[in-house]
């Protein structure tokens, strides 16, 4: 099965719908220290309270709403991207709900370690694989499915 290799150092791209920002906010703030050995980016509004909160750098995208969950997706498609926190709002209709179901679609397509909540979140940074590389399965195997 072809792989396709994360390093140590992961690419991380975090996002929050407006109800949600807080509780990444917290959770960045608890976990700084493992962060800051990684690369960070997230949606506009996300990354820019994360680097003024938390004194981190965070490349920022567009914001959500404007298209910023597609280019996050993008960067997925292309490998530039490893790991997806995203804690989406579970109670208020989205107006950019489309687009933040294609991000995890292609999330999962590409086989990306995503977390949407504060549990998973902590799992997945306290996950060994953090700490070392990791081949994750190439989306060429789902081309070959979807031949048979
Ligand atoms: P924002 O976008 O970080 O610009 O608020 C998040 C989202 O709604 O997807």
């Amino acid at each position: 099965m072809k792989k396709t290799k994360m390093k140590k150092q992961k690419r991380i791209a975090l996002i929050a719908h407006d109800n949600r920002k807080q509780d990444l906010v917290d959770w960045v703030k608890r976990n700084r220290e493992t962060l800051s050995r990684h690369f960070l980016c997230g949606t506009g509004t996300t990354a820019r309270i994360l680097s003024e909160s938390c004194e981190l750098p965070v490349k920022g995208y567009k914001s959500g709403p404007l298209g910023g969950d597609q280019q996050i997706g993008a960067r997925i498609a292309e490998g530039d991207i490893d790991i997806l926190i995203f804690f989406w709002d579970p109670l208020t209709a989205q107006p950019h709900d489309p687009d933040v179901k294609a991000l995890l679609r292609i999330a999962v397509l590409y086989d990306i370690p995503v977390a949407m909540n504060h549990s998973t979140a902590d799992f997945l940074l306290n996950s060994a694989f953090m700490n070392s590389e990791y081949d994750r399965d190439d989306v060429m195997n789902y081309n070959a499915t979807i031949r048979l």
